[in-house]
């Protein structure tokens, strides 16, 4: 008898789909800080994106908040937020270690 183990599956930002994304909506992709054009995208197997916590007016923070995709310059650290659902269709599906 053989049993087959399937590896669990993680989202993985596919990065062209993701450019080609951005270029069809016209994002500039120059820095506002520095002006150069060159991000960096510093995910992980796992790891496909920030949440930023919801707070009230108290300063009470709920850490589900809303998902996005960060992108850091790679000249000046300066960090860009894409809200995630915007995006659901540049992910694929990976083994958890991050094969393809
Ligand atoms: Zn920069």
């Amino acid at each position: 008898m053989t049993v087959e183990t399937e590896k669990p599956k993680v989202p993985k930002l596919d990065l062209k789909k993701f450019q080609a994304a951005l270029n069809e909506k016209s994002v500039r992709d120059t820095c506002p800080m520095c002006g150069t054009n060159k991000w960096t995208y510093p995910g992980a197997p796992k790891i496909v994106g920030l949440s930023l916590p919801h707070g009230d007016i108290d300063g009470e923070l709920y850490m589900s908040g809303m998902p996005v995709i960060h992108l850091m310059c790679q000249n000046c650290g300066f960090m860009r937020l894409h809200a995630l659902g915007l995006y659901r269709d540049c992910f694929v599906e990976v083994d958890a270690d991050g094969n393809d």
